[in-house]
């Protein structure tokens, strides 16, 4: 066992955890803080012999896991999502230091979030048996069973909320998990473990094996004995675990990344849609659900413009850990240079850059909000998901130009749709993707789906469709 980091006096385990032990590593990698690039620590790398040793704890502790009954284990996982809360404090400040993430996002919506996503599918399990469908002929009773050994990946930048998102469905169903935590962000994943031990989770139904997505996550998910992998990052990624899944036969679930249309009609309320708009810059546009590419009226785009400018220059860039800031540091220079590149060879490409386009005084990775416009359909920067504070903007002149410049990516996630309310929702209902909201974001509920169409994803998540990929739905046939 090796020693704890210190995180701002706050102690996380660098170590894997297995069985219902912490376990070390001959073999470790460093991390450090985006948000002044000093070093953090170094992190257990997950080798092949504690993939092997995290799968078979998961499949020694899956029997008697999946033989409570759904209320014996509502009352472990209630437990669980106490000792998360308890921990509310710290979560939320390792995780600023970690990924970079706003505390004040972490402190009202992330950590509250993390607790409910334990709490929420610990509850909705116990409604699950109760389903039965009558005929003439017979009862069929419908049982949701829990599938087996499930692998959990989750990307950087949001670890604990998409980490517990998918740890309370699988967990409720009666699933044994081993976790693979993000190698750029890996702490609040060390502290959920922590939260479990503490709550008296069974010995190896939670496991932690830490490390990066090339070694250990490859290994993980090329492992046959898997009964699911449940996947959230990029497409590249996806094309590789869904290859080894699909060698193995292991069902997947894949929420992937987004270019999704912001759409502005001419009818809008543009002082709710810009301000809105400005909102996609925070976490430094680190967000898969963004809408990055604003497409607006031509009628209204001027004035919709001023008005973003007007927002974004209010826009506070800086530390995460204070609570006025708006905008936090990108991950990772290999990030910031991936982000820089797209700007570069839009402009190069014929791009207007109308602000920003380039790194912000305020630290190594802090990225100026950017604004383009005179970008092609098929351009890159338009096609491609650039995860930074970089939105483009697109002119249309009529309700079908706006829907197929909205449908004309492969990306299908997500939306949003200013204008008048009846007439926003029109246009909402032809944008191909997995949800859209009209004169709003980010409204999300866990009970409702959630995921993309095209490339942004297999699959749904959220309230029954969690419970419909964590579980092997059987019917027991009973003739009258
Ligand atoms: P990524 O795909 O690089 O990594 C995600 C995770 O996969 C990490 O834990 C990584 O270690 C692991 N990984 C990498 N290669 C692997 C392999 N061969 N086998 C198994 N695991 C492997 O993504 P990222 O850069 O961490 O995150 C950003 C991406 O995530 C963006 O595309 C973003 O849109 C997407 N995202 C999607 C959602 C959603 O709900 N749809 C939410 C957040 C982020």
């Amino acid at each position: 066992m090796n020693l704890a980091l210190d995180i701002a006096g706050i102690p996380v385990s660098p170590d894997h955890y297995i069985g219902g032990q912490r376990v070390a590593s001959s073999e470790s990698f460093e991390i450090f803080s985006p948000i002044d690039m000093k070093p953090l620590g170094r992190i257990a790398q997950g080798l092949h012999a504690h993939v092997d040793a995290a799968i078979q704890a998961a499949q020694r502790a899956f029997p008697a896991w999946a033989a409570l009954s759904a209320q014996e284990r509502h009352t472990h996982l209630m437990r669980f999502a106490a000792e998360i809360e308890r921990r509310a404090d710290a979560l939320c400040i390792v995780e600023s230091n970690d990924a970079g993430v706003l505390h004040s996002r972490m402190r009202h919506g992330v950590a509250p979030r993390a607790v409910q996503n334990i709490a929420f599918f610990a509850e909705h399990a116990l409604t699950l048996q109760d389903q039965r469908i009558e005929t003439e002929q017979a009862t069929h009773f419908v049982r949701h069973d829990p599938a087996g050994v499930v692998a959990i990946i989750t990307p950087w930048n949001a670890p604990l909320m998409l980490t517990t998102w998918k740890l309370g469905p699988a967990l409720a169903a009666g699933n044994t998990v081993v976790v693979k935590p993000p190698e750029w962000a890996p702490l609040t994943c060390s502290l959920l473990a922590d939260a479990a031990h503490a709550a008296g989770l069974p010995p190896g139904v939670l496991n932690v094996v830490q490390g990066t997505g090339a070694v250990t996550g490859q290994r993980l998910v090329s492992d046959p004995r898997l009964a699911r992998i449940s996947f959230t990052g990029s497409v590249p990624t996806a094309r590789a675990i869904a290859q080894a899944a699909g060698a193995n036969l292991v069902p997947v679930s894949l929420e992937l990344g987004g270019k999704s249309p912001f759409i502005v009609l001419a009818d809008a309320d543009l002082d709710n849609a810009s301000r809105t708009a400005a909102l996609m810059y925070r976490n430094a546009g680190q967000v898969c659900l963004a809408g990055t590419r604003l497409l607006v009226h031509e009628r209204v785009a001027g004035d919709f413009t001023q008005r973003l400018r007007e927002q974004v220059q209010q826009l506070n860039i800086g530390d995460p850990r204070h609570d006025a800031t708006e905008i936090g540091p990108i991950i990772h220079p290999r990030q910031m240079n991936r982000i820089q590149g797209f700007v570069d060879r839009a402009i190069a490409a014929g791009a207007t850059c109308l602000w920003g386009g380039q790194r912000h005084a305020f630290g190594p990775l802090y990225y100026q909000p950017t604004l383009l416009t005179n970008v092609k359909q098929d351009s890159e920067v338009v096609q491609n998901e650039v995860f930074g504070p970089v939105l483009t903007l697109q002119t249309f002149a009529s309700d079908d130009e706006a829907i197929t410049l909205a449908n004309g990516t492969d990306y299908g996630l997500g939306g949003i749709c200013y204008g008048e309310t009846a007439h926003a929702t029109a246009v909402a209902e032809r944008v191909h993707t997995g949800f859209i909201w009209v004169n709003s974001f980010g409204i999300r509920d866990l009970a409702a789906p959630f995921g993309g169409c095209k490339r942004s994803g297999i699959g749904r998540e959220g309230g029954d469709w969690s419970f419909e990929f964590f579980c092997d739905v059987k019917d027991v046939v009973v003739p009258k």
